[in-house]
């Protein structure tokens, strides 16, 4: 999938050390030469063993950290640095419990200097969409644990960026909870074709939204395979019995298997 205008992500072979606690302990490599892109309109999904680096790419992504080498860009040639076009939205919901919904889903709007009345007809208008009217004014507390999902994603994707970084969205939610949010991500990403990028360790929910699949090793990490999902949109949930659905998600555990076998081997002590 290419974009006449040309505008995509390249994350460039990111190289990424941290040092380890502890004297004399080398460094801990984390990423060793990490490169891949992403198209306007495209969903593509990232997986790879836990502790691989996942989130810290996201982290780079979003301009709260700097590879050793390597970079990200945004746009056709030199391009620029991603972080002003993309919307992150952590591992953790991280809602304010004193805030009420509506105020929550502001913050990203009232940091980039929004008013803040401004600010809330704009996160208003799309309650509706994220299934949350009439909850404008409750606490998080009084929401169920999809609807804190969808509203930490509302305040994601109201700062209307070229770029949505999700890190586990759905990881806190039980499975029953988890399909339907899937579900209804696919509707409105189908709605409006965000850029979208997406840390999940749910090989089913990737073959599921994605259009590509990104598969990182073992820690340091490297892009391991890249797996294109062909399957036609809109997708039922019936799909996931599909030969082609299950083939790819077969292909995608294979994969995963040797990285975590890895993973656990003795170089990750
Ligand atoms: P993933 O999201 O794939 O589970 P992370 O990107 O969170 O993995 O972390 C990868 C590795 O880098 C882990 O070993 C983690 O402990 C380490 N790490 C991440 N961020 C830091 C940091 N700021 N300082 C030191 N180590 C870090
Ligand atoms: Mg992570």
């Amino acid at each position: 999938m290419t974009d006449p205008r040309g505008d995509r992500i390249v994350v460039d072979s990111l190289t990424k050390s941290f040092p380890q606690p502890g004297r004399r302990r080398p460094a801990r490599q984390v990423l060793a030469g990490v490169s891949f892109t992403a198209q306007p309109g495209e969903f593509v999904s990232v997986i790879g063993p836990s502790g691989c680096g996942k989130s810290t790419v996201f982290a780079m992504l979003a301009g709260l950290d700097t590879p050793d080498s390597g970079g990200i860009r945004f746009g056709p040639g030199e391009g620029e640095p991603t972080a002003p076009h993309c919307a992150y939205m952590p591992q953790k919901d991280l809602l304010f419990p004193w805030r009420t919904v509506l105020d929550n889903t502001i913050l990203g709007l009232l940091v980039r200097g929004v008013p803040k009345e401004e600010a809330r007809r704009r996160a208003r208008e799309l309650f509706p969409v994220f299934g949350l009217s009439g909850f404008e004014d409750a606490r998080p507390s009084q929401l169920s644990g999809g609807m804190r999902q969808r509203a930490a994603m509302l305040r994601t994707v109201v700062q209307d960026r070229e770029l949505l970084l999700l890190d586990e969205p759905f990881g806190a939610l039980d499975s029953l909870t988890r399909t339907e949010m899937q579900s209804w991500l696919q509707d409105v990403w189908q709605r409006y074709r965000w850029m979208v990028l997406m840390i999940t360790h749910d090989i089913r929910e990737a073959v599921y939204l994605s259009d590509r699949v990104v598969v990182l090793s073992a820690r340091p990490a490297t892009v391991r395979r890249e797996v294109r999902v062909d399957l036609p949109r809109p997708r039922e949930l019936s799909m996931i019995a599909a030969p082609e659905f299950v083939a790819l998600e077969q292909e995608l555990l294979d994969v995963l298997h040797d990285e975590a076998r890895q993973a656990l081997g003795p170089r990750d002590s």
